[in-house]
């Protein structure tokens, strides 16, 4: 059994995986297809660029996502990269974590004003939610996500 998010309406969807593989599973409340591979890619961060955040990101429906704006060079980045592993694992369609490298991607981190790294932004239905700036315990980037 997976949990998958609504993405039309947030709710969250117990869906047999082999069942699925048969027919198209859809949403309880609103009828939505339910797409089966997001149940796995919430297992682990999803990498944005300047390419993908409007559709990944700002187009996310529902849940929060949190994405965290790192560079190669940035040691703290390193701390926080494994946390955001763990919190990704745990997610359990309640919130998705995403990563976007500021050197890669220069559009998006400039439009978001991000002037030290590590800073993460939690979305929610295409608007700033919350700002955490600099590396922070897993429990503190947690309860942000709540
Ligand atoms: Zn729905």
């Amino acid at each position: 059994m997976a949990i998958i998010s609504c993405p039309n309406c947030g709710t969250k969807n117990r869906v047999d995986e082999g069942a699925a593989a048969e027919m198209q599973p859809v949403c309880g409340k609103c009828g939505a297809a339910l797409d089966v591979s997001a149940a796995s890619a919430n297992d682990k961060p999803v990498t944005v660029t300047d390419a993908t955040f409007a559709r990944e990101v700002l187009g996310a429906r529902g849940v929060p996502v949190l994405v965290d704006y790192w560079a190669e060079w940035c040691g703290p980045c390193r701390m926080v990269a494994p946390v955001l592993d763990e919190l990704a694992a745990e997610s359990n369609g309640r919130y998705r974590i995403a990563k976007l490298n500021i050197d890669e991607n220069p559009r998006t981190a400039a439009q978001y004003n991000i002037r030290s790294i590590p800073t993460m932004l939690v979305f929610k239905d295409g608007a700033v939610v919350d700002r955490i700036v600099g590396a922070q315990p897993k429990q503190a980037i947690a309860a942000r996500l709540r």
